[in-house]
């Protein structure tokens, strides 16, 4: 795209076979990653604090785009749809705005967002990307998976324009707060902060490593990691890619992902984490779709860096990516702008946002 963020306004986890090198293909089995909530009340905010100008938010600018599905749709992942209060869609509108202010892509970003009463207890919304692809032109790495929003920014074109490129759902059993200056009362989940969270995840903060059956594996069955998988390491700095110490599948590899001493190991998040290699959650017992696809909670909680962190308590608004996240992603292949961004929404209107939707 060329200009301006087109983010539609006020309406309204990661697999793939290698069948051909670089086509995307949907994930098998839903891989989606989840946000649940912390029960207990947190009032830590953070929100940005500097203005952007016109030019600076078009030079940055990327180009998103959110199918809002309605009552009687199924979501990507199964989830049942519901109709979106306006209130909720604008808050993911703002989300989404908020983003396109970090990311620098030449590609549109396409994304379905379901509104729900599907989800689980505690679970506040998931999402996942809906295909990645490997060994495409423009891919900084050979033999490794992207999530296709990465790819098609990274290839410089839509690899799979007939497909979103992530699905993310919110559950509709919660008590939200929707309005998106940060401020939630005791009691209330912030969305704004729950949308930034599930996006960063489609764009790709996830990997490929799982525990199934008492063995660590990665690739999802085929011999590729994602290259999220490709930064990640132990305490020691032993790659968990290491086939000589963490055959794949093994036990072995099951052992380092519930060690609670992981780390992504990436130049840009290290500099974002202030030199150290920022810490994974990795519990001591495995969390499907929760460990190491976020930062550790008891490092980052109440920190610049909680965005990612696996959970968000009552009274809490996190309102910027930070910088390991943001350097995270610039080390998978992103092109981001560094904090501190500057973003005031009421500008980002008054400039022009395009207003869309479809389906
Ligand atoms: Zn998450």
């Amino acid at each position: 795209m060329t200009t301006l963020q087109f983010i539609a306004l006020s309406v309204c986890c990661l697999v793939c076979v290698p069948a051909a090198a670089a086509t995307p293909v949907p994930a098998p089995a839903p891989a989606c990653i989840a946000m649940r909530l912390d029960p207990r009340t947190n009032m830590f905010r953070i929100q940005p604090e500097y203005r952007v100008t016109a030019a600076a938010r078009q030079r940055t600018a990327a180009d998103v785009f959110i199918r809002f599905l309605h009552s009687g749709q199924t979501g990507y992942w199964g989830d049942v749809a519901l109709d979106w209060p306006a209130s909720a869609s604008n808050a993911v509108l703002y989300a989404a705005a908020l983003w396109a202010i970090y990311l620098n892509s030449p590609v549109q970003i396409t994304l379905e967002a379901c509104w729900t009463a599907s989800l689980g207890p505690g679970v506040l919304g998931h999402s996942g990307a809906i295909g990645a692809s490997r060994d495409f032109s423009g891919a900084p790495q050979t033999n490794t998976w992207y999530q296709i929003a990465l790819a098609n920014a990274l290839h410089g074109s839509d690899l799979d324009p007939a497909k979103d490129d992530f699905a993310m759902a919110f559950s509709s059993s919660f008590s939200w707060y929707y309005d998106t200056n940060g401020l939630p009362p005791i009691g209330q989940v912030d969305l704004v902060s729950v949308v930034l969270h599930e996006v960063c995840h489609g764009l790709g903060f996830a990997g490929s490593m799982r525990i199934s059956a008492g063995v660590g594996s990665w690739g999802y069955g085929t011999p590729y990691p994602y290259i999220y998988d490709r930064f990640t390491e132990n305490g020691i700095s032993n790659a968990l890619l290491n086939t000589t110490l963490f055959p794949n599948p093994s036990v072995a590899l099951r052992n380092q992902l519930i060690s609670a001493n992981i780390f992504f190991n990436g130049a840009a998040a290290n500099a974002g984490n202030g030199g150290p290699r920022p810490k994974l959650y990795c519990p001591a017992v495995w969390s499907d779709g929760s460990s190491y696809a976020h930062l550790n909670d008891a490092t980052y909680d109440g920190t610049s860096n909680a965005l990612m962190t696996s959970s968000i308590g009552f009274g809490e608004a996190i309102h910027i990516p930070g910088p390991v996240t943001l350097g995270l992603l610039n080390d998978e292949g992103w092109v981001v702008v560094p904090e501190p961004a500057v973003i005031q929404y009421g500008l980002l209107v008054a400039i022009g946002i395009v207003l869309r939707l479809k389906g």
